[in-house]
């Protein structure tokens, strides 16, 4: 994937998405907007129209109207893991997820290849097919754990990674002795290797190591946290802490007690409707993580109220991802999150001083803004969340 040309791979993406999804083409017609006349250049892609993350979920029941292929070529459904029992249900082929191998193969910040891994996830296999069930003959799978499987095997992850979360009943138990285990064998080693997953699900551990008197270790520079999939809000899966989680108090409790400075921590933004994850390392500075837009997809910042973009550095808005690879599937090309995101700055990272646009991701839209935006963001129909 290096040499790509984004734009006119986008710009590809977008009119086979304009021709082959019917949903996406009505939208387009409502905005009388044509990708093929009027997606000419880079600066034209903020103009181009974009499906909400609601309408993925499966109480919109519109997620086989969000495709570009029938059914029957679809592989599997990847399935959001969903705090409000409203899970996301997007199609995807077998190609889509290789695309998805590569991008995460390039990214060293996601794939640092450790020689020990522990994470507070269950086994790739385990999790893709938890509560697996047909639609439309074809099984859903967590699609969490269709990441987490490419990870297992662009990496020497696989053959000796320690996975702490294991099935019990319907759900998973973290496995904590074998945490303490993990940190306790590599104290003041200096081994390179990864600590990762759940947000939470490490931070609750960690805490309740201290609780039972564990001494904090000191796994040491070459170690680093990597976690993804959210939680920043204090609520994933089952799993509450009853208020939100502040990400520098995250950071430094974690770092104190493992040992690991707090420049080692590195956090990934996906969700279930996209295949561009992002990934931001944190700055002690800023008590915040930078995230690095990749060279392979675009985001747009736009005001929650109008929906315009956003250009300044410390602008505030929801975020627009475009995708140019790893959605022959679905209408995945144009998506708008309700999440919220601060440009750190559109050309450089201020930090590690990276040529990329720079970004903060703050969270769940909420309160005021969220009426704002309300309209655009139930186009779905009565979706009520929580
Ligand atoms: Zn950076």
């Amino acid at each position: 994937m290096e040499n790509l040309n984004f734009f006119d791979d986008f710009r590809r993406n977008l009119i086979d998405q304009y021709e082959k999804c019917e949903a996406y083409k009505i939208i387009c017609d409502n905005q009388k907007y044509n990708p093929k006349t009027q997606l000419k250049c880079e600066e034209d892609i903020e103009k181009v129209p974009f499906l909400v993350t609601t309408v993925f979920k499966k109480s919109a029941n519109l997620f086989d109207k969000l495709l570009k292929v029938p059914t029957n070529e679809l592989d599997k459904w990847t399935v959001s893991s969903s705090t409000s029992g409203d899970p996301s249900f997007v199609g995807r082929k077998n190609e889509d997820i290789d695309t998805l191998r590569q991008i995460i193969k390039n990214d060293t910040m996601i794939d640092p290849k450790c020689e020990f891994n522990c994470v507070f996830y269950p086994e790739p296999e385990v999790m893709k097919k938890y509560k697996s069930i047909k639609i439309m003959d074809k099984p859903t799978e967590s699609y969490i754990g269709n990441v987490l499987d490419l990870m297992a095997d662009t990496s020497d992850f696989g053959s000796n990674a320690k996975f702490l979360l294991k099935p019990y009943e319907d759900r998973f138990d973290v496995d904590i002795d074998e945490f303490a285990e993990f940190i306790k064998v590599h104290d003041k080693m200096k081994h390179y290797l990864l600590i990762g997953g759940s947000t939470i699900l490490l931070y609750n551990a960690v805490e309740a190591l201290k609780k039972n008197g564990v001494k904090p270790v000191e796994l040491g520079d070459k170690a680093i946290i990597r976690t993804g999939g959210g939680g920043w809000d204090g609520k994933k899966g089952n799993v509450s802490m009853g208020k939100k989680m502040e990400r520098w108090q995250f950071v430094k409790i974690v770092s104190e007690f493992l040992g690991i400075p707090e420049e080692n921590f590195i956090d990934i933004y996906s969700f279930t409707e996209n295949s561009l994850p992002i990934t931001g390392h944190y700055s002690s500075k800023l008590k915040n993580y930078l995230f690095h837009v990749p060279s392979g997809g675009r985001v747009v910042i736009r005001d929650p109220k109008t929906l315009k973009p956003l250009h300044n550095d410390g602008d505030k808005g929801l975020i627009q991802i475009l995708n140019a690879y790893g959605t022959s599937a679905f209408a995945g090309a144009s998506i708008l999150v309700d999440d919220m995101a601060e440009i750190v700055s559109k050309e450089k990272c201020p930090e590690c001083m990276a040529n990329c646009m720079t970004i903060k991701i703050l969270g769940r839209v909420k309160g005021s803004e969220a009426k704002g935006c309300g309209a655009t963001l139930n186009v779905g129909g009565d979706k009520n969340e929580n």
